[in-house]
C-alpha cells in the first residue's frame, strides 16, 4: 500500500537485494605431495588470513569463469592453464556478504600438480599446507565453517551451496546440489583386461586417481626426454608408492651398452633399493611406452601392483598388445593395467625420435 512505512527488517532486506552481485573464481592448487596452495592475504578483505588465490571476473568484458581462472593462475601463480586443466568442484553464492555485496564464487581445482611455490605478489605470500594443518591456520569464517568441509567432501565431484548472511553475523547455509567424486576407475579398461571378471578387476585396482596418473606420467615423460637428449630410444619410467616417486629412470641401453638397461628395469632396481624389499605390491609403475616382454616379466617378478603406460606397442608390447604377460593366467602375480595415459605426447616423442634417426641415417 503506498505511503505505508515498511518494517525495518524488510527495508534492510530490500536494501540488500540492491547490493551488487560480484563474481569470482577460487583456485585450489595442489603440490605433488597433495598439499594445498594458499595465499596469506596482505589486504582487506581477509587481511592476515589464508585462502586459495583467485579473483574477480571481468564481467564488463563478459569473461567466462574458466577464462578468469586461467588468467588468475597466470597472473598470481605464474602457471599457464587452459580450461581443460580445471575441474569445477563447487559454486557458492553468498547473499549479502559483510553487508557489502552478493558473491557468486566458482571453486576450481587445478588438475595439474604445481611444481614450485610461487613468489609473493601484491595480494600476499604463498605457502603449501597439508590438509591436516588447516585447522591451525587463520582462515576466513565461512571458509572454516563450510567451504573447506564442502570442498574436501566433494573434491573430484561437484557441489553448489548458498549462504545467507544475517546482520548479526549468523550464516544460513543450503547445499543445493551435491555429487560425490566418481568412484575410481572410470577409464575404459584396456582390451587386455576384458577377459578378467569384473570382481577380479576390482580387486586388482585399489585406488586409481586419474589426476595423479597424468601427473606421474608427466614425470615419466620428463625421464623420456632425458633419454631422447642422450640419443637413446625415448622411454621413461617412474615408480610411485603412497603418492611419492621412489624411482625414476630412462632407457640407457646405448650408454651402458646393456640390452637390459630399459627404463623399467632400472626403475625396478631403484625402487627395490628404496623400499628395502624385492616385493613392490603397493607400487605403481608409470612408463611412457608399453613394457616389452623382458620388462613385463621383471615387473611380474617384482609384484608391482599396477602398471600405467602411455603409448602401446603393437609389435612387442607385453601388457596386452602383442601378448599380456602382466596378466598371464598361470603366473602367480597379475598387475592392474591402465593404458593410453598421455597417449599423444608419449607417441609423438617416439615418432619424433625415430624420424630423427632416419634423417641422420639419410634414408
Ligand atoms: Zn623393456
Amino acid at each position: 500500500m503506498p505511503g505505508r512505512a515498511r518494517p525495518p527488517a524488510l527495508a534492510l532486506d530490500l536494501f540488500r537485494m540492491a547490493l551488487p552481485f560480484k563474481i569470482s573464481t577460487l583456485l585450489y592448487g595442489f603440490s605433488a605431495r597433495d598439499e594445498v596452495l594458499l595465499l596469506e592475504r596482505a589486504q582487506e578483505p581477509n587481511l592476515g588470513q589464508w585462502s586459495p588465490c583467485g579473483g574477480k571476473l571481468k564481467t564488463q568484458a563478459g569473461e567466462s569463469p574458466y577464462a578468469c581462472a586461467c588468467r588468475e593462475a597466470h597472473e598470481e601463480i605464474g602457471v599457464a592453464l587452459t580450461p581443460a586443466d580445471l575441474h569445477l568442484t563447487g559454486i557458492i553464492s553468498e547473499h549479502g556478504y559483510q553487508g557489502q555485496a552478493h558473491w557468486l564464487m566458482f571453486l576450481f581445482e587445478v588438475k595439474r600438480r604445481l611444481v614450485e611455490l610461487p613468489p609473493p605478489i601484491r595480494e600476499g605470500r604463498f605457502a603449501f599446507f597439508p590438509r591436516a594443518a588447516l585447522g591451525d591456520l587463520s582462515l576466513p569464517q565461512t571458509d572454516r565453517e563450510m567451504i573447506w568441509p564442502l570442498f574436501w567432501r566433494h573434491r573430484g565431484g561437484f557441489f553448489a551451496a548458498h549462504c545467507h548472511t544475517h546482520a548479526d553475523g549468523r550464516n544460513d547455509w543450503t547445499v543445493e546440489e551435491s555429487t560425490a567424486a566418481p568412484r575410481p576407475p572410470a577409464r575404459e579398461p584396456a582390451a587386455s583386461q576384458t577377459h578378467l571378471p569384473d570382481q577380479k578387476l576390482d580387486a586388482l585396482v585399489p585406488v586409481v586417481d586419474l589426476h595423479s596418473d597424468d601427473h606421474f606420467m608427466t614425470e615419466a615423460l620428463r625421464q623420456a626426454r632425458r633419454a631422447f637428449a642422450a640419443g637413446e630410444v625415448p622411454v621413461g619410467a617412474v615408480i610411485v608408492r603412497e603418492g611419492r616417486v621412489i624411482a625414476r629412470a630412462f632407457n640407457q641401453v646405448e650408454l651402458l651398452k646393456d640390452a637390459t638397461a630399459h627404463a623399467e628395469m632400472l626403475a625396478l632396481t631403484q625402487a627395490q633399493a628404496a623400499v628395502g624389499d624385492w616385493r613392490l605390491n603397493d607400487c605403481t609403475l608409470y612408463v611412457t611406452k608399453e613394457p616389452c616382454p623382458m620388462c613385463a616379466g621383471a615387473i611380474v617378478h617384482a609384484r608391482i601392483g599396477r602398471v600405467v603406460f602411455g603409448a602401446s606397442d603393437p609389435k612387442a608390447g607385453a601388457a596386452g598388445s602383442a601378448l599380456n604377460l602382466l596378466q598371464f593366467p598361470t603366473l602367480n602375480h597379475r598387475c592392474a593395467i591402465t593404458g593410453g595415459v598421455q597417449l599423444e605426447v608419449c607417441r609423438r616423442m617416439l615418432r619424433d625420435f625415430f624420424a630423427e634417426q632416419r634423417n641422420k641415417n639419410g634414408d
